[in-house]
Protein backbone atom coordinates (compact mmCIF):
# COMPACT_ATOMS: atom_id res chain seq x y z
CA UNK A 1 0.00 0.00 0.00
CA UNK A 2 2.52 2.58 0.75
CA UNK A 3 4.54 1.42 -2.67
CA UNK A 4 1.59 2.47 -4.22
CA UNK A 5 0.90 5.79 -2.63
CA UNK A 6 4.33 6.73 -2.80
CA UNK A 7 3.92 5.71 -6.77
CA UNK A 8 0.71 8.26 -6.48
CA UNK A 9 2.76 10.66 -5.17
CA UNK A 10 5.43 10.57 -7.52
CA UNK A 11 2.79 10.30 -10.39
CA UNK A 12 0.57 13.87 -9.38
CA UNK A 13 4.08 15.85 -8.92
CA UNK A 14 5.00 14.32 -12.17
CA UNK A 15 1.58 15.06 -13.86
CA UNK A 16 1.87 18.71 -12.70
CA UNK A 17 5.12 19.08 -15.20
CA UNK A 18 3.51 17.25 -17.75
CA UNK A 19 0.65 20.00 -17.75
CA UNK A 20 2.66 22.60 -18.11
CA UNK A 21 5.07 20.96 -20.80
CA UNK A 22 1.05 19.66 -23.07
CA UNK A 23 0.15 23.39 -22.17
CA UNK A 24 3.07 24.44 -24.16
CA UNK A 25 2.79 21.77 -27.01
CA UNK A 26 -1.07 22.71 -27.43
CA UNK A 27 0.14 26.64 -28.20
CA UNK A 28 2.80 25.71 -30.78
CA UNK A 29 0.95 23.09 -32.35
CA UNK A 30 -2.76 24.16 -32.59
CA UNK A 31 -2.66 25.03 -36.20
CA UNK A 32 -0.79 22.43 -37.90
CA UNK A 33 -2.57 19.74 -36.38
CA UNK A 34 -6.01 21.42 -37.54
CA UNK A 35 -5.39 21.28 -40.96
CA UNK A 36 -3.74 17.34 -40.02
CA UNK A 37 -6.45 15.94 -38.45
CA UNK A 38 -9.72 17.53 -37.52
CA UNK A 39 -11.60 16.71 -40.82
CA UNK A 40 -10.57 13.31 -40.65
CA UNK A 41 -11.22 12.84 -36.77
CA UNK A 42 -14.38 10.56 -35.88
CA UNK A 43 -14.54 10.82 -32.19
CA UNK A 44 -14.57 7.13 -31.08
CA UNK A 45 -12.63 4.46 -33.76
CA UNK A 46 -14.27 1.59 -34.91
CA UNK A 47 -11.23 -0.32 -34.34
CA UNK A 48 -8.14 0.08 -31.83
CA UNK A 49 -5.40 -2.80 -32.92
CA UNK A 50 -2.47 -3.21 -30.34
CA UNK A 51 0.67 -4.77 -31.70
CA UNK A 52 3.16 -6.51 -29.71
CA UNK A 53 6.63 -7.42 -31.35
CA UNK A 54 7.99 -10.46 -29.16
CA UNK A 55 11.49 -9.47 -28.65
CA UNK A 56 11.82 -6.02 -30.01
CA UNK A 57 14.01 -3.62 -28.83
CA UNK A 58 13.40 0.03 -29.13
CA UNK A 59 16.80 1.31 -30.93
CA UNK A 60 16.16 -0.93 -33.31
CA UNK A 61 13.48 1.27 -35.26
CA UNK A 62 16.47 4.08 -34.83
CA UNK A 63 19.12 1.57 -36.34
CA UNK A 64 17.04 0.52 -39.73
CA UNK A 65 15.23 3.63 -40.30
CA UNK A 66 16.13 4.70 -43.38
CA UNK A 67 15.74 1.14 -45.26
CA UNK A 68 12.28 1.56 -43.93
CA UNK A 69 9.37 1.50 -47.07
CA UNK A 70 5.69 2.77 -47.65
CA UNK A 71 3.62 2.78 -44.83
CA UNK A 72 5.00 0.37 -42.78
CA UNK A 73 6.72 1.41 -39.37
CA UNK A 74 7.10 4.76 -40.98
CA UNK A 75 3.22 4.71 -40.28
CA UNK A 76 3.93 5.32 -36.78
CA UNK A 77 7.34 7.07 -36.93
CA UNK A 78 6.25 9.91 -39.48
CA UNK A 79 2.17 10.17 -38.85
CA UNK A 80 1.86 8.89 -35.51
CA UNK A 81 3.58 9.61 -31.93
CA UNK A 82 6.81 7.62 -31.98
CA UNK A 83 8.42 7.32 -28.08
CA UNK A 84 11.51 6.56 -28.72
CA UNK A 85 12.40 6.18 -24.64
CA UNK A 86 10.23 3.52 -23.45
CA UNK A 87 11.12 1.39 -20.75
CA UNK A 88 9.87 -1.27 -18.55
CA UNK A 89 9.99 0.17 -14.96
CA UNK A 90 10.89 -3.46 -14.03
CA UNK A 91 13.15 -6.17 -13.41
CA UNK A 92 11.61 -9.25 -15.02
CA UNK A 93 11.66 -8.61 -18.25
CA UNK A 94 9.50 -12.03 -20.01
CA UNK A 95 7.29 -12.95 -22.39
CA UNK A 96 4.09 -12.84 -20.11
CA UNK A 97 4.69 -10.30 -17.06
CA UNK A 98 5.31 -7.84 -20.81
CA UNK A 99 2.02 -8.89 -22.63
CA UNK A 100 0.31 -8.54 -19.45
CA UNK A 101 1.89 -5.30 -18.56
CA UNK A 102 0.51 -3.99 -22.17
CA UNK A 103 -2.83 -5.30 -21.61
CA UNK A 104 -3.68 -3.93 -18.23
CA UNK A 105 -1.47 -0.42 -17.91
CA UNK A 106 0.33 -2.44 -14.45
CA UNK A 107 3.21 -4.13 -13.40
CA UNK A 108 3.61 -7.87 -12.00
CA UNK A 109 2.73 -5.93 -8.29
CA UNK A 110 -0.36 -4.79 -10.07
CA UNK A 111 -1.19 -8.00 -12.46
CA UNK A 112 0.37 -10.71 -10.63
CA UNK A 113 2.34 -12.60 -13.76
CA UNK A 114 6.14 -12.04 -12.87
CA UNK A 115 7.35 -15.26 -15.10
CA UNK A 116 6.13 -17.62 -18.30
CA UNK A 117 6.27 -20.69 -15.36
CA UNK A 118 6.43 -20.89 -12.09
CA UNK A 119 6.48 -23.55 -9.42
CA UNK A 120 3.29 -23.61 -7.31
CA UNK A 121 3.25 -26.19 -4.98
CA UNK A 122 -0.34 -26.34 -4.21
CA UNK A 123 -0.78 -27.68 -7.69
CA UNK A 124 2.06 -29.45 -8.01
CA UNK A 125 5.80 -30.29 -6.98
CA UNK A 126 6.34 -31.90 -10.51
CA UNK A 127 6.09 -29.30 -12.58
CA UNK A 128 6.27 -25.63 -12.96
CA UNK A 129 2.61 -24.47 -13.91
CA UNK A 130 2.55 -21.86 -17.12
CA UNK A 131 1.29 -18.09 -16.56
CA UNK A 132 -2.18 -19.29 -18.47
CA UNK A 133 -2.48 -22.94 -17.69
CA UNK A 134 -5.96 -23.93 -16.33
CA UNK A 135 -6.62 -27.63 -16.58
CA UNK A 136 -10.35 -26.79 -15.93
CA UNK A 137 -10.55 -26.28 -19.49
CA UNK A 138 -9.93 -27.39 -23.07
CA UNK A 139 -8.40 -26.94 -25.78
CA UNK A 140 -10.52 -26.37 -28.78
CA UNK A 141 -9.44 -27.45 -32.01
CA UNK A 142 -6.77 -29.63 -31.90
CA UNK A 143 -5.58 -32.28 -34.13
CA UNK A 144 -1.79 -33.69 -32.60
CA UNK A 145 -1.26 -34.10 -29.36
CA UNK A 146 0.81 -31.93 -28.67
CA UNK A 147 1.10 -31.85 -24.35
CA UNK A 148 -0.26 -27.97 -24.88
CA UNK A 149 -2.36 -27.39 -21.73
CA UNK A 150 -5.57 -25.67 -21.57
CA UNK A 151 -5.68 -22.25 -20.85
CA UNK A 152 -7.51 -18.90 -19.30
CA UNK A 153 -6.57 -15.38 -17.86
CA UNK A 154 -6.86 -17.50 -14.64
CA UNK A 155 -3.89 -15.62 -13.16
CA UNK A 156 -4.15 -12.55 -14.36
CA UNK A 157 -5.20 -10.27 -11.15
CA UNK A 158 -5.91 -7.13 -13.05
CA UNK A 159 -8.09 -6.35 -15.39
CA UNK A 160 -7.23 -5.06 -19.02
CA UNK A 161 -7.84 -2.28 -21.42
CA UNK A 162 -10.18 -4.66 -23.49
CA UNK A 163 -12.16 -6.03 -20.47
CA UNK A 164 -12.93 -1.79 -19.44
CA UNK A 165 -14.04 -1.65 -23.21
CA UNK A 166 -16.48 -4.84 -22.73
CA UNK A 167 -17.69 -2.91 -19.35
CA UNK A 168 -18.09 0.63 -20.91
CA UNK A 169 -20.41 -0.70 -23.60
CA UNK A 170 -22.14 -3.76 -22.37
CA UNK A 171 -20.02 -6.08 -23.74
CA UNK A 172 -21.29 -4.72 -27.38
CA UNK A 173 -17.42 -4.21 -27.56
CA UNK A 174 -16.00 -7.17 -29.23
CA UNK A 175 -12.01 -8.01 -28.05
CA UNK A 176 -9.69 -10.36 -29.32
CA UNK A 177 -5.95 -11.54 -29.12
CA UNK A 178 -4.16 -13.75 -31.67
CA UNK A 179 -0.53 -14.88 -31.10
CA UNK A 180 1.81 -17.76 -32.03
CA UNK A 181 2.17 -18.39 -28.23
CA UNK A 182 -1.01 -19.04 -25.84
CA UNK A 183 0.21 -16.69 -23.09
CA UNK A 184 0.82 -14.00 -25.85
CA UNK A 185 -2.65 -14.02 -27.47
CA UNK A 186 -4.33 -14.92 -23.99
CA UNK A 187 -2.92 -12.03 -21.20
CA UNK A 188 -3.16 -8.95 -23.26
CA UNK A 189 -6.64 -9.32 -24.07
CA UNK A 190 -8.17 -10.52 -20.65
CA UNK A 191 -10.75 -11.23 -18.74
CA UNK A 192 -13.50 -10.37 -20.71
CA UNK A 193 -12.34 -11.28 -24.42
CA UNK A 194 -14.51 -12.70 -26.77
CA UNK A 195 -11.74 -15.22 -27.78
CA UNK A 196 -7.93 -15.68 -28.26
CA UNK A 197 -6.40 -17.67 -30.53
CA UNK A 198 -2.49 -19.22 -30.53
CA UNK A 199 -1.23 -22.07 -33.01
CA UNK A 200 -0.40 -26.02 -32.01
CA UNK A 201 3.06 -25.95 -31.99
CA UNK A 202 3.73 -29.05 -34.61
CA UNK A 203 1.15 -28.30 -37.03
CA UNK A 204 0.50 -24.18 -36.92
CA UNK A 205 -3.12 -24.82 -36.44
CA UNK A 206 -4.82 -22.66 -34.47
CA UNK A 207 -6.22 -23.22 -31.27
CA UNK A 208 -8.44 -21.82 -28.47
CA UNK A 209 -9.69 -22.78 -25.16
CA UNK A 210 -12.89 -23.65 -23.69
CA UNK A 211 -12.73 -20.90 -21.39
CA UNK A 212 -13.57 -18.99 -24.11
CA UNK A 213 -15.69 -21.06 -26.54
CA UNK A 214 -16.76 -24.63 -27.22
CA UNK A 215 -15.64 -24.89 -30.72
CA UNK A 216 -13.79 -23.24 -33.27
CA UNK A 217 -15.59 -20.10 -35.30
CA UNK A 218 -16.30 -21.29 -38.66
CA UNK A 219 -13.85 -18.53 -40.35
CA UNK A 220 -11.30 -20.19 -38.63
CA UNK A 221 -12.20 -23.75 -39.45
CA UNK A 222 -11.88 -22.70 -42.62
CA UNK A 223 -8.59 -20.53 -41.99
CA UNK A 224 -7.13 -23.98 -40.56
CA UNK A 225 -8.70 -26.04 -43.74
CA UNK A 226 -7.22 -23.71 -46.21
CA UNK A 227 -3.38 -23.60 -47.93
CA UNK A 228 -2.27 -21.14 -45.66
CA UNK A 229 -0.40 -23.84 -43.47
CA UNK A 230 1.25 -24.98 -46.52
CA UNK A 231 2.09 -21.78 -48.03
CA UNK A 232 3.85 -21.03 -44.62
CA UNK A 233 5.66 -23.76 -44.59
CA UNK A 234 6.61 -23.14 -48.42
CA UNK A 235 7.68 -19.58 -47.55
CA UNK A 236 9.63 -20.80 -44.61
CA UNK A 237 11.71 -23.79 -46.57
CA UNK A 238 9.94 -25.96 -43.82
CA UNK A 239 7.71 -28.41 -46.07
CA UNK A 240 5.79 -31.03 -44.43
CA UNK A 241 7.85 -30.05 -40.76
CA UNK A 242 6.37 -31.48 -37.70
CA UNK A 243 7.88 -28.69 -35.91
CA UNK A 244 5.85 -25.66 -37.00
CA UNK A 245 6.75 -23.23 -34.30
CA UNK A 246 10.13 -23.66 -34.37
CA UNK A 247 10.54 -23.95 -37.94
CA UNK A 248 8.35 -21.25 -39.68
CA UNK A 249 8.07 -19.64 -36.40
CA UNK A 250 11.51 -18.19 -36.74
CA UNK A 251 11.26 -16.89 -39.96
CA UNK A 252 9.55 -13.82 -41.57
CA UNK A 253 6.56 -16.28 -43.10
CA UNK A 254 5.09 -16.73 -39.50
CA UNK A 255 4.10 -12.81 -39.18
CA UNK A 256 2.61 -12.95 -42.40
CA UNK A 257 0.83 -15.77 -41.03
CA UNK A 258 -0.74 -14.30 -38.12
CA UNK A 259 -1.57 -11.15 -40.14
CA UNK A 260 -3.70 -13.35 -42.49
CA UNK A 261 -5.13 -14.65 -39.59
CA UNK A 262 -5.81 -11.47 -38.05
CA UNK A 263 -7.76 -10.42 -41.12
CA UNK A 264 -9.78 -13.50 -41.02
CA UNK A 265 -10.74 -12.52 -37.74
CA UNK A 266 -11.40 -9.24 -38.32
CA UNK A 267 -14.03 -10.17 -41.50
CA UNK A 268 -15.17 -13.39 -39.72
CA UNK A 269 -16.46 -11.73 -36.29
CA UNK A 270 -16.81 -7.50 -38.19
CA UNK A 271 -14.78 -5.87 -36.07
CA UNK A 272 -15.16 -2.39 -36.92
CA UNK A 273 -18.38 -2.76 -38.54
CA UNK A 274 -20.68 -3.02 -35.84
CA UNK A 275 -21.30 0.83 -34.76
CA UNK A 276 -19.54 0.13 -31.80
CA UNK A 277 -14.83 0.31 -30.90
CA UNK A 278 -14.26 -3.74 -30.97
CA UNK A 279 -10.04 -4.22 -30.09
CA UNK A 280 -7.88 -6.54 -31.45
CA UNK A 281 -4.36 -7.24 -29.92
CA UNK A 282 -1.38 -9.12 -32.19
CA UNK A 283 1.55 -10.63 -30.57
CA UNK A 284 4.09 -11.28 -33.09
CA UNK A 285 6.46 -14.19 -31.95
CA UNK A 286 8.88 -14.79 -34.55
CA UNK A 287 10.96 -12.15 -33.70
CA UNK A 288 11.42 -13.56 -30.22
CA UNK A 289 11.85 -17.37 -32.08
CA UNK A 290 14.81 -16.16 -33.79
CA UNK A 291 16.30 -13.22 -31.90
CA UNK A 292 17.26 -15.73 -28.88
CA UNK A 293 18.99 -18.10 -31.40
CA UNK A 294 20.47 -15.12 -33.66
CA UNK A 295 20.99 -12.35 -31.54
CA UNK A 296 19.71 -8.76 -32.02
CA UNK A 297 22.93 -7.95 -33.87
CA UNK A 298 22.34 -10.43 -37.08
CA UNK A 299 21.36 -10.40 -40.57
CA UNK A 300 18.85 -12.44 -39.77
CA UNK A 301 17.31 -9.55 -37.50
CA UNK A 302 17.88 -7.38 -40.16
CA UNK A 303 15.54 -9.19 -42.55
CA UNK A 304 13.26 -10.01 -39.98
CA UNK A 305 12.55 -6.06 -39.27
CA UNK A 306 12.96 -5.31 -42.68
CA UNK A 307 10.37 -8.10 -43.82
CA UNK A 308 8.17 -7.14 -41.09
CA UNK A 309 8.14 -3.26 -42.35
CA UNK A 310 6.79 -4.45 -45.32
CA UNK A 311 3.93 -7.00 -43.65
CA UNK A 312 3.10 -3.88 -41.51
CA UNK A 313 2.74 -1.88 -44.73
CA UNK A 314 0.29 -4.89 -46.19
CA UNK A 315 -1.38 -4.84 -43.41
CA UNK A 316 -2.40 -1.46 -43.01
CA UNK A 317 -3.38 -0.61 -46.76
CA UNK A 318 -5.72 -3.76 -45.81
CA UNK A 319 -7.36 -2.52 -42.62
CA UNK A 320 -7.60 1.05 -44.96
CA UNK A 321 -9.25 -0.34 -47.90
CA UNK A 322 -11.98 -2.60 -44.86
CA UNK A 323 -12.62 -0.06 -42.37
CA UNK A 324 -10.33 2.92 -43.02
CA UNK A 325 -7.30 4.05 -41.49
CA UNK A 326 -9.26 7.03 -40.15
CA UNK A 327 -11.51 5.18 -38.24
CA UNK A 328 -8.35 2.94 -36.64
CA UNK A 329 -6.61 3.10 -33.05
CA UNK A 330 -3.00 1.46 -33.38
CA UNK A 331 -0.55 1.18 -30.87
CA UNK A 332 3.15 -0.66 -31.23
CA UNK A 333 5.28 -1.69 -28.51
CA UNK A 334 7.24 -4.88 -27.46
CA UNK A 335 7.17 -6.89 -24.25
CA UNK A 336 10.98 -6.77 -23.49
CA UNK A 337 14.14 -6.56 -25.35
CA UNK A 338 17.05 -8.19 -25.80
CA UNK A 339 20.85 -8.67 -24.76
CA UNK A 340 23.65 -8.97 -27.12
CA UNK A 341 25.27 -12.49 -27.86
CA UNK A 342 27.93 -12.28 -25.18
CA UNK A 343 30.91 -13.51 -26.77
CA UNK A 344 30.48 -10.66 -29.65
CA UNK A 345 29.89 -7.95 -26.68
CA UNK A 346 32.83 -9.33 -25.17
CA UNK A 347 35.06 -9.22 -28.29
CA UNK A 348 34.34 -5.63 -28.20
CA UNK A 349 35.35 -5.07 -24.52
CA UNK A 350 32.42 -5.53 -22.44
CA UNK A 351 32.60 -7.82 -19.58
CA UNK A 352 29.67 -10.21 -20.95
CA UNK A 353 29.87 -13.28 -19.78
CA UNK A 354 27.39 -16.08 -18.99
CA UNK A 355 27.64 -18.09 -15.78
CA UNK A 356 26.75 -21.38 -15.26
CA UNK A 357 24.02 -22.33 -13.16
CA UNK A 358 24.15 -26.01 -13.07
CA UNK A 359 27.40 -25.55 -11.43
CA UNK A 360 25.45 -22.75 -9.16
CA UNK A 361 22.83 -24.79 -8.20
CA UNK A 362 25.32 -27.66 -7.51
CA UNK A 363 27.67 -25.51 -5.14
CA UNK A 364 24.43 -24.56 -3.09
CA UNK A 365 23.29 -28.08 -2.90
CA UNK A 366 26.24 -28.91 -1.32
CA UNK A 367 26.55 -26.03 1.09
CA UNK A 368 23.01 -26.64 2.03
CA UNK A 369 23.57 -30.26 2.78
CA UNK A 370 26.48 -29.84 5.05
CA UNK A 371 24.59 -27.03 6.89
CA UNK A 372 21.45 -28.95 7.15
CA UNK A 373 21.78 -32.45 6.28
CA UNK A 374 25.60 -33.35 6.44
CA UNK A 375 26.49 -36.31 4.64
CA UNK A 376 23.12 -36.92 2.70
CA UNK A 377 21.84 -35.38 -0.54
CA UNK A 378 18.69 -33.69 -0.05
CA UNK A 379 17.65 -31.25 -3.07
CA UNK A 380 16.66 -28.19 -1.69
CA UNK A 381 16.21 -26.47 -5.13
CA UNK A 382 13.77 -26.90 -7.08
CA UNK A 383 14.68 -27.87 -10.61
CA UNK A 384 15.54 -24.82 -12.72
CA UNK A 385 17.17 -22.49 -13.46
CA UNK A 386 15.22 -20.00 -15.14
CA UNK A 387 16.86 -16.58 -14.13
CA UNK A 388 16.36 -13.98 -12.26
CA UNK A 389 14.30 -16.51 -10.33
CA UNK A 390 16.37 -19.45 -7.84
CA UNK A 391 13.34 -21.65 -6.71
CA UNK A 392 13.44 -23.19 -2.74
CA UNK A 393 12.38 -26.50 -1.76
CA UNK A 394 9.72 -25.55 0.88
CA UNK A 395 9.17 -29.04 1.89
CA UNK A 396 12.92 -30.11 2.22
CA UNK A 397 13.56 -26.67 4.41
CA UNK A 398 9.96 -27.35 6.31
CA UNK A 399 11.45 -30.65 7.16
CA UNK A 400 14.74 -29.30 8.79
CA UNK A 401 13.06 -26.31 10.65
CA UNK A 402 14.21 -24.01 8.69
CA UNK A 403 11.62 -20.79 7.81
CA UNK A 404 11.21 -19.27 4.77
CA UNK A 405 13.19 -15.95 6.10
CA UNK A 406 15.80 -18.21 7.17
CA UNK A 407 16.51 -20.64 4.36
CA UNK A 408 15.92 -17.45 1.67
CA UNK A 409 18.17 -15.55 3.39
CA UNK A 410 20.68 -18.48 3.31
CA UNK A 411 20.71 -19.40 -0.25
CA UNK A 412 21.24 -15.13 -1.13
CA UNK A 413 23.60 -15.03 1.40
CA UNK A 414 25.42 -18.08 -0.03
CA UNK A 415 25.26 -16.69 -3.79
CA UNK A 416 28.20 -13.63 -4.26
CA UNK A 417 31.06 -16.51 -3.36
CA UNK A 418 29.50 -18.76 -5.66
CA UNK A 419 28.85 -16.88 -8.39
CA UNK A 420 32.29 -14.92 -8.18
CA UNK A 421 33.96 -18.38 -7.92
CA UNK A 422 33.16 -18.64 -11.91
CA UNK A 423 36.01 -15.73 -12.40
CA UNK A 424 38.25 -17.28 -14.51
CA UNK A 425 41.30 -14.33 -13.41
CA UNK A 426 40.09 -13.19 -10.39
CA UNK A 427 41.75 -10.36 -8.47
CA UNK A 428 44.17 -11.31 -5.84
CA UNK A 429 44.12 -10.57 -2.50
CA UNK A 430 46.41 -8.15 -1.62
CA UNK A 431 48.30 -8.34 1.81
CA UNK A 432 50.77 -5.23 3.11
CA UNK A 433 54.28 -5.47 2.44
CA UNK A 434 54.04 -8.94 0.45
CA UNK A 435 54.00 -7.75 -3.37
CA UNK A 436 51.37 -10.20 -5.49
CA UNK A 437 53.43 -12.46 -7.22
CA UNK A 438 50.85 -13.16 -10.46
CA UNK A 439 52.70 -12.46 -13.45
CA UNK A 440 50.58 -9.82 -15.43
CA UNK A 441 48.58 -10.13 -18.54
CA UNK A 442 49.71 -8.89 -21.83
CA UNK A 443 46.15 -9.17 -22.65
CA UNK A 444 42.97 -8.40 -21.94
CA UNK A 445 41.82 -11.06 -19.28
CA UNK A 446 38.75 -13.03 -20.32
CA UNK A 447 34.91 -11.72 -19.43
CA UNK A 448 33.77 -12.69 -16.06
CA UNK A 449 30.84 -13.52 -14.04
CA UNK A 450 29.72 -11.10 -11.97
CA UNK A 451 27.52 -11.04 -8.98
CA UNK A 452 24.82 -8.03 -9.30
CA UNK A 453 22.39 -7.89 -6.15
CA UNK A 454 20.31 -10.93 -4.40
CA UNK A 455 16.85 -10.32 -3.28
CA UNK A 456 14.57 -12.57 -0.82
CA UNK A 457 10.80 -13.01 -1.65
CA UNK A 458 9.88 -12.16 1.99
CA UNK A 459 12.20 -8.49 1.14
CA UNK A 460 10.10 -8.21 -2.24
CA UNK A 461 6.82 -8.67 -0.42
CA UNK A 462 7.15 -6.25 2.79
CA UNK A 463 9.16 -3.64 0.56
CA UNK A 464 12.80 -3.76 2.07
CA UNK A 465 14.40 -3.36 -0.83
CA UNK A 466 16.78 -0.10 -1.93
CA UNK A 467 15.39 3.06 -1.83
CA UNK A 468 16.59 3.36 -5.84
CA UNK A 469 15.44 3.27 -9.01
CA UNK A 470 16.40 -0.63 -8.99
CA UNK A 471 14.62 -1.47 -5.79
CA UNK A 472 11.45 0.20 -7.51
CA UNK A 473 11.97 -2.02 -10.40
CA UNK A 474 12.57 -5.04 -7.78
CA UNK A 475 9.05 -4.28 -6.13
CA UNK A 476 7.35 -3.63 -9.52
CA UNK A 477 8.49 -7.32 -10.37
CA UNK A 478 6.73 -9.26 -7.41
CA UNK A 479 3.77 -11.53 -7.34
CA UNK A 480 3.40 -14.58 -5.24
CA UNK A 481 1.81 -18.00 -5.70
CA UNK A 482 3.01 -20.11 -2.58
CA UNK A 483 7.04 -20.59 -3.72
CA UNK A 484 9.94 -19.59 -1.98
CA UNK A 485 12.75 -17.94 -3.98
CA UNK A 486 15.57 -15.73 -4.23
CA UNK A 487 15.61 -13.13 -7.15
CA UNK A 488 18.96 -13.13 -8.65
CA UNK A 489 20.50 -10.15 -10.30
CA UNK A 490 23.98 -11.05 -13.02
CA UNK A 491 26.18 -7.85 -13.75
CA UNK A 492 25.22 -6.38 -17.11
CA UNK A 493 25.62 -7.90 -20.59
CA UNK A 494 25.65 -11.17 -18.35
CA UNK A 495 22.78 -14.28 -18.60
CA UNK A 496 22.87 -17.65 -17.39
CA UNK A 497 24.79 -20.30 -19.61
CA UNK A 498 21.72 -20.86 -22.38
CA UNK A 499 23.62 -22.31 -25.10
CA UNK A 500 21.82 -25.99 -24.99
CA UNK A 501 18.99 -23.79 -26.62
CA UNK A 502 20.32 -20.17 -28.10
CA UNK A 503 22.59 -17.75 -28.42
CA UNK A 504 21.24 -15.10 -26.26
CA UNK A 505 18.15 -13.82 -23.99
CA UNK A 506 16.11 -11.83 -21.73
CA UNK A 507 15.26 -11.21 -17.71
CA UNK A 508 17.33 -8.71 -16.45
CA UNK A 509 16.78 -4.95 -14.99
CA UNK A 510 19.31 -3.72 -17.48
CA UNK A 511 18.31 -1.83 -19.75
CA UNK A 512 18.72 -3.32 -23.12
CA UNK A 513 16.20 -5.88 -21.72
CA UNK A 514 13.88 -2.91 -20.92
CA UNK A 515 13.69 -0.93 -23.78
CA UNK A 516 11.20 -1.01 -26.40
CA UNK A 517 9.21 0.80 -28.87
CA UNK A 518 6.56 2.52 -28.00
CA UNK A 519 4.03 4.25 -30.90
CA UNK A 520 0.50 5.49 -31.51
CA UNK A 521 -1.44 6.01 -34.54
CA UNK A 522 -4.37 7.43 -34.86
CA UNK A 523 -6.79 10.95 -35.26
CA UNK A 524 -6.53 11.43 -31.14
CA UNK A 525 -2.62 12.01 -31.83
CA UNK A 526 -0.05 14.70 -32.87
CA UNK A 527 2.43 13.28 -34.80
CA UNK A 528 6.05 13.42 -33.72
CA UNK A 529 9.04 11.99 -32.63
CA UNK A 530 8.66 11.96 -28.50
CA UNK A 531 11.47 11.82 -26.55
CA UNK A 532 10.28 11.85 -22.75
CA UNK A 533 10.89 8.43 -20.93
CA UNK A 534 8.02 6.76 -20.95
CA UNK A 535 6.58 2.95 -19.89
CA UNK A 536 4.78 0.45 -21.76
CA UNK A 537 2.50 0.91 -18.98
CA UNK A 538 1.43 4.36 -20.40
CA UNK A 539 -0.39 2.44 -23.46
CA UNK A 540 -3.38 1.31 -22.05
CA UNK A 541 -3.90 4.15 -19.91
CA UNK A 542 -3.67 6.50 -22.52
CA UNK A 543 -6.07 4.89 -25.21
CA UNK A 544 -8.78 4.20 -22.30
CA UNK A 545 -8.54 8.29 -21.10
CA UNK A 546 -9.31 8.84 -25.09
CA UNK A 547 -11.78 6.12 -25.49
CA UNK A 548 -13.47 8.17 -21.99
CA UNK A 549 -13.67 4.46 -20.24
CA UNK A 550 -11.83 3.58 -16.82
CA UNK A 551 -8.32 2.67 -15.80
CA UNK A 552 -7.61 -1.00 -16.42
CA UNK A 553 -8.15 -2.17 -12.77
CA UNK A 554 -4.31 -1.93 -11.22
CA UNK A 555 -3.16 0.41 -13.98
CA UNK A 556 -0.17 2.93 -12.45
CA UNK A 557 -0.08 4.00 -16.52
CA UNK A 558 -0.31 7.76 -17.54
CA UNK A 559 -1.51 9.68 -19.87
CA UNK A 560 0.39 11.05 -22.54
CA UNK A 561 -1.29 13.71 -23.12
CA UNK A 562 2.30 15.30 -24.82
CA UNK A 563 0.86 13.57 -27.65
CA UNK A 564 -2.20 13.92 -27.93
CA UNK A 565 -4.53 16.25 -30.05
CA UNK A 566 -5.96 19.40 -27.89
CA UNK A 567 -9.18 19.14 -27.29
CA UNK A 568 -10.44 22.51 -29.36
CA UNK A 569 -9.26 20.24 -32.62
CA UNK A 570 -11.92 17.80 -32.22
CA UNK A 571 -15.66 17.81 -33.53
CA UNK A 572 -17.83 18.80 -31.05
CA UNK A 573 -19.35 15.90 -30.40
CA UNK A 574 -16.58 13.65 -28.55
CA UNK A 575 -16.54 16.42 -26.08
CA UNK A 576 -18.39 16.12 -22.92
ZN1 LIG B 1 11.95 -14.54 -25.37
Amino acid sequence: MLQRLLSFHRTLSRASHRTLAACLVILISIPASISAHAQAYVGKPKLVVIIVIDQFRGDYLNRQRAQFKNRGFNLFMNQGAWFTDCYYDYANTKTAPGHATIGTGAYSDGHGIESNEWWDASRSDEMKVTSVEDERYQLVGVSASDRTVASSPVNLRASTLGDELRLATNGKAKVFGVSLKDRAAILPPGHAANGAFWIEPSTGRFITSTYYMDQLPAWATQFNASDRIAQAEREANAVGTTKFFDAVGRTPAANSYEFDFAKALIKGENLGQRGVTDLITISLSANDIQGHKFGPDSDSENQMILALDSQFDSFFTWLDQNIGLNNVWLALSADHGIAPITDEAAKLGMNSAMLTMTKVYQRLEEQLNERHSPGASVQYLMPGPELPYINLNKHAFEKVHVTEQAAEEEVASLLPEIVDAQNPAPLPTLKAGQPDQTPPSRHRLPAAPQFAGAYTRLQMAYGQLPQTELGRELAHSYAYHGNWFVMLLLGDYQMEDIRAWGGTTHFSPWSYDRHVPLAFYGAPFVPGEYHERVAPVDLATTFAAELGINFPSAAVGRVLTVALQPEQTKPAAHRP
